[in-house]
């Protein structure tokens, strides 16, 4: 039977409860479908890897797993097998079904729960066709997918990994960034940066487009470097690349460089002026490092960087690069101060029942007079018992373009004999603040935790300022817990990460 009509067949069985049995040719006209003869199949279930709507392209995976009685024959809808697992090699379960089929050009399936044939191998039924749980849509290359970006602050992902920091991100993105759509894995669209390099995005980030013709590539022109005023704090790469592409950048050390990757941009850059109201911004540079990829190098004056952000005006891109602060002592400074959770998040909890909310707040609070008092100007994520979402908290940072940030928080651990300190940082050029502040917290004769790099922490996360993370001490060991609630600890905490701040600067202003 050709799968056009097993494709008939199922749609049918979709708008049933059960699943439906195919009588054997030779069987009598009279034999009816008997519950009795999909009952002895025992299939418990039937699912794709992963259990969720996929949109595929031809070349890749799909997955599907069966769990039904021992002994069967199972395929997928075009007769590809999903061999019976092995017991031993399936923690001794048997009558595990599965098998990967590599989706080929002209294989068709339109929003449909996969076909699956059950044979019990006996001459009464030929198969019974079960569906898996969730549908699948497989991709016409020829008539390629496009959306734009939308939402607050739109952000991409390597992959489809997951924790409790939510997968590991590539970066953000502008809005109204055209993203070419390759695939869909539950509430993720899988996009197309490059030939090589692939990303995803969450469904409600990416409006879908209509039909859209593609101009392909763009071109881009001469770059245009250009400083604030002397008294300004930003330098600024502009280019136009045609229309609003997607990009990826990080910060290098060594030297101290912004990359910024823009896909499916093209050369056209014939020249890049450089202004003298230049501040921070030593060199730039670009490669066409692949034929869809344009590379963006622009070479930082200090080892130090201070932070940069990327996005559009209209359809040039810009990178708006933060110079080094003239002065670097905390009372020129405006030091942001981030008091983890608040409200109903709660955050970690000992065994005295005290909540990590409270901790934070009175050890940011103590830090915020720390800072006063050496003259700094301190931004407060929260001063209450109040409930601010993490990506709220970044969007208020990422306006209100602090110096630096510090987020104060409190560790927490399945095991209770774990204790000690630590600092966080996700970019590596930010090393140096979390660094700093770690040598000064251990100060405080608490256990070494350690000093933790590429932290998925979404306060991390900003490019815009250096950012580190301090995880005071470990709720959930008693001796820990014992010196977090106790008034003279927190205090000691505060000081400890002002400390932390000024061997910042110090080191930084030796840094050659
Ligand atoms: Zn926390």
């Amino acid at each position: 039977m050709k799968p056009f009509t097993f494709l008939l067949l199922f749609c049918l069985f979709a708008q049933w409860a059960g699943a439906q049995t195919v009588p054997a040719k030779s069987a009598p006209a009279t034999r009816t479908i008997t519950p009795a003869a999909v009952d002895s199949l025992k299939v418990e279930y039937v699912r794709t890897q992963p259990d969720a709507e996929l949109w595929l392209q031809p070349g890749d995976r799909l997955n599907v797993r069966v769990k039904a009685r021992t002994g069967l024959k199972v395929s997928l809808w075009n007769k590809h097998p999903l061999p019976e697992l092995p017991a031993a090699q399936n923690k001794g379960e048997a009558g595990v079904y599965a098998g990967t089929y590599v989706v080929q050009p002209g294989d068709k399936l339109p929003n449909l729960n996969v076909p699956v044939l059950v044979d019990d191998t006996t001459d009464l039924y030929p198969y019974t066709v079960f569906g898996t749980a969730s549908k699948v849509t497989i991709l016409n290359p020829a008539q390629p997918l496009y959306g734009l970006t939308q939402g607050k602050m739109p952000y991409m992902n390597y992959g489809l990994g997951e924790d409790r920091l939510g997968g590991a991100k590539m970066g953000f993105l502008d809005s109204l960034v055209r993203v070419q759509i390759i695939g869909k894995s539950g509430r993720d669209y899988k996009i197309k940066l490059s030939n090589t390099l692939n990303a995803y995005m969450p469904v409600q980030q990416v409006q879908l487009e209509g039909p859209t013709a593609y101009p392909g590539e763009s071109l881009t022109s001469s770059w245009s470097v250009t400083g604030d005023d002397a008294n300004g704090k930003y330098d600024y790469v502009r280019v136009a690349v045609g229309q609003r592409l997607p990009y990826t950048s990080y910060l290098d050390v060594n030297p101290s460089r912004i990359i910024v990757d823009i896909y499916g941009a093209v050369s056209n850059t014939n020249w890049m002026t450089l202004h003298r109201t230049l501040r921070e911004v030593k060199n730039v540079q670009y490669q066409q490092v692949a034929s869809d990829v344009y590379r963006m190098i622009i070479d930082l004056k200090h080892p130090q960087a201070w932070g940069y952000s990327v996005g559009y005006q209209g359809t040039s891109l810009v990178v708006k690069i933060k110079r080094q602060p003239e002065k670097l002592k905390l009372k020129h400074l405006t030091i942001a101060v981030d008091a983890g959770h608040g409200g109903t998040s709660t955050g970690a909890t000992g065994k005295t029942g005290i909540p990590e909310k409270e901790i934070t707040l009175k050890i940011a609070k103590l830090l915020q007079q720390e800072l006063q008092r050496k003259g700094a100007t301190v931004l407060m994520t929260r001063e209450a018992d109040v409930t601010f979402d993490t990506m709220e908290r970044v969007r208020m940072l990422k306006k209100a373009q602090p110096d630096i940030l510090v987020s104060v928080h409190v560790n927490s651990s399945g095991r209770p004999e774990v204790q000690g300190t630590s600092t966080y940082y996700r970019h590596l050029a930010f090393r140096p603040l979390s660094q700093a502040l770690y040598e000064e917290v251990l100060e405080l004769d608490l256990k070494e935790f350690g000093n933790i790099g590429g932290f998925n922490f979404a306060l991390n996360a900003p490019t815009e300022y250096p950012n580190a993370l301090v995880e005071t001490a470990f709720a959930s060991n008693p001796e820990d817990e014992q010196r977090l609630i106790n008034p003279q600890f927190q205090e000691d905490m505060a000081q400890q990460i002002r400390k932390g701040l000024e061997r910042f600067l110090k080191e930084t202003r030796q840094r050659k």
